[in-house]
């Protein structure tokens, strides 16, 4: 069967653009009991590789998040720590280690290892970019509900 990936025309759909620069040392941790918030963009990506909403994604009541198995997530190989889906994996896995509070605004999370080769330069260029993140994740179950066409 021929997928047709739909682009979504938003700043979203450029996933390279989204990738923080730092010194990642792969140790997985951000993988564990993830929470990790999902666009549209995301779960069309996703579904673009063959899998269905429901193997990957979990809704909370507000937000579609990434389904975790045995306490990490369903994209994580255990043995590894590798996500089997890096190309294709979601912005805010992309974004990580930036966060963003309602109070502090966009910072850098100290729970990720390698925190401090995050540049001040990476935070200023993507920082503006968080809270948009979240106000589309909240967007992405209209878009699950009109593309899947399944209600909770
Ligand atoms: S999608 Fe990949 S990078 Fe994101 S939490 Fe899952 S395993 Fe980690």
């Amino acid at each position: 069967m021929v997928k047709i990936r739909v682009r979504l025309g938003t700043v979203f759909d450029d996933t390279e653009f989204f990738e923080v620069k730092m010194n990642c040392t792969k140790c997985g941790r951000c993988c564990l009991n993830t929470e990790m918030e999902l666009l549209p963009e995301d779960i069309e990506r996703i579904t673009g590789l063959g899998y269905r909403v429901r193997d990957f994604a979990v809704f909370d009541g507000e937000i579609w998040r990434l389904r975790n198995v045995d306490g990490h997530c369903v994209f994580l190989n255990p043995q590894t720590m590798e996500c089997t889906i890096y190309e294709n994996r979601p912005i805010g896995c992309r974004l990580y280690p930036l966060v963003y509070d309602d109070i502090e605004g966009p910072y850098i999370d100290r729970e990720c290892p390698a925190w401090n080769t995050v540049k001040q330069s990476e935070l200023d260029r993507l920082g503006r970019f968080l809270a948009l993140f979240l106000a589309r994740s909240r967007q992405t179950n209209q878009w699950v509900r009109i593309r899947y066409g399944f209600r909770h």
